[in-house]
């Protein structure tokens, strides 16, 4: 098999046996063949196969390994552009802390990912640069908004994979693409470096073939970092210590407000079998009550884009990218900039949110939001208090065909319903494949898990990754 096949934990295992070099360079072909039906990146880094050799003999815990970054994080002296045409040109000038820590282990940066323009998905269509396609079926889209992260690690185009997540965008594609996807607690991994589309959501964390992957990229991106001043200052335990198959006398809650209406039925029945397997591995089930969890979606749909409005109230023409040529006046440069350079889906979320907080709305919309937000957060306080974990389904569907919710646009929001709870709630959340419905398609399962307990989740998660098949399945590209 060619190590482009492989998860990090298995080339790090075969270590003596492989060239590092030969992994990017697998990696490298498998882009040249497939990515054009894919599309996963918008630039592939082909000089690092020399950084391969540089790295090797430092010996970082990662060194000679790829791993392809979402265009929303930034590296030093390339293009990191949001799939967005108003950071066309946009060289960034430092690295996020990620991509320090990344490079300090000896990773290789494959290139950069395709992503809805500024993270604004679930599909991966809304990119400047055009959509990603799903590698398990080409007529249909990957997810979002780390559609082309996702996609890259389950076309083996890579070995890894970094995303983020403000409302699911590592988990749903994860999910539709059939690999795994962590969020982390709000705080664990430092944001600086990642353009922000709602600051108090966001988190970066990993897309990867394995759960055991999971564990070892987020090993090396969590911890302190200063310049971010959410991000928090705990210690950082070693991940891949609670990749044990040990769940008994583990509580699962199961929520019941999240297996209703609108959950696709081979979906629910995937679920409904994950747990199965889960408890005759040892764990309890029990029912517990979100009761919140109707209000998520209406609230994060506040509160999101009323940040992001303000977030991307800096591209306006003057420091970043895209500047409209000629304009009468300064007004006129940033009308025309703004007009030109953000596609509908950010103009829609720039309006929204400027509604929002403008006064006389502010009170009605963005502070209750803000009110029902601790909530939902309490509901979890609750839950918790009975159980250890809380499982449900990632998506409430399998992928969809390219096209089909396009342009309706309250119901490609609803394609977060899962996952937006754990980002309002700042939780640690991860998705892992859990089944296929019959058109072949990948479903996921989400583990929801206290703060800054993602032990917990690889254990879960890996409990029953080994206990499955599902992760061995590859798409037929
Ligand atoms: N799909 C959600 C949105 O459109 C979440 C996006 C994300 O997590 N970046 O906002």
């Amino acid at each position: 098999m060619k190590p482009n096949y492989l998860s990090a934990g298995e080339i790090l295992k075969n270590k003596h046996n492989l060239l590092l070099s030969d992994v990017t360079k697998s990696c490298i072909e498998r882009i040249d063949s497939v990515d054009k039906d894919i599309k996963a990146f918008v630039r592939v880094n082909r000089d690092c196969l020399k950084q391969v050799g540089s790295t090797d003999s430092k010996g970082g815990i990662l060194s000679g390994i790829p791993v392809s970054i979402k265009d929303n994080i930034c590296v030093k002296d390339e293009l990191t552009t949001c799939g967005s045409k108003i950071l066309e040109g946009f060289k960034s000038p430092y690295d996020a802390t990620v991509i320090e820590k990344l490079k300090g282990a000896g990773a290789v940066l494959l290139g950069k990912t395709n992503m809805d323009e500024f993270a604004f998905g679930s599909s991966c269509e809304t990119s400047y640069y055009g959509p990603t396609y799903n590698p398990w079926d080409t007529s249909r889209i990957p997810g979002g908004s780390s559609g082309g992260s996702a996609a890259s690690v389950a076309a083996d185009e890579t070995i890894m994979a970094l995303g983020s997540d403000t409302g699911g965008s590592i988990r749903q594609p994860a999910s539709l693409c059939g690999v795994v996807g962590l969020k982390p607690t709000y705080g664990r991994v430092s944001r600086y470096g990642l353009i922000a589309f709602a600051s108090s959501l966001d988190q970066i964390g990993p897309i990867t073939k394995s759960v055991e992957d999971a564990a070892i990229l987020l090993n090396v991106i969590a911890g302190y970092d200063e310049r971010d001043s959410t991000s928090v200052n705990m210690e950082v335990p070693d991940y891949t210590k609670s990749l044990a198959k040990d769940v008994k006398g583990l509580k699962i809650g199961i929520p019941k407000e999240y297996f209703v209406e609108g959950l696709d039925s081979e979906v629910k029945k995937a679920v409904v079998d994950a747990l199965g397997i889960l408890k005759d591995m040892g764990a309890d089930t029990i029912e517990i009550s979100l009761a919140h969890t109707e209000y998520a979606l209406s609230v994060y749909y506040i509160l999101a884009p009323a940040e992001a409005s303000s977030n991307l109230a800096r591209f306006d023409g003057v420091q970043y990218g895209f500047r409209v040529k000629d304009p009468e006046n300064l007004i006129e440069l940033y009308k025309k900039t703004r007009s030109m350079g953000f596609g509908r889906e950010a103009k829609r979320r720039i309006i929204l949110g400027t509604y929002s907080l403008s006064s006389g709305y502010y009170d009605a919309y963005y502070l209750k939001a803000l009110k029902v937000r601790t909530l939902i957060k309490k509901d979890f306080d609750e839950a918790f208090k009975i159980c250890d974990c809380v499982i449900t389904p990632t998506s409430p569907t399998c992928a969809f065909k390219l096209g089909e919710k396009l342009n309706n646009p309250l119901d490609m929001y609803l394609s977060d319903i899962f996952t937006i709870p754990a980002n309002l709630a700042g939780l640690p959340a991860l998705s892992v494949p859990c089944g296929f419905n019959r058109e072949g398609l990948p479903i996921g399962l989400q583990i929801i898990g206290k703060p800054f307990n993602e032990e917990l989740l690889f254990r879960v998660a890996y409990t029953f990754e080994q206990s499955t098949e599902f992760h061995k399945k590859k798409p037929n590209l």
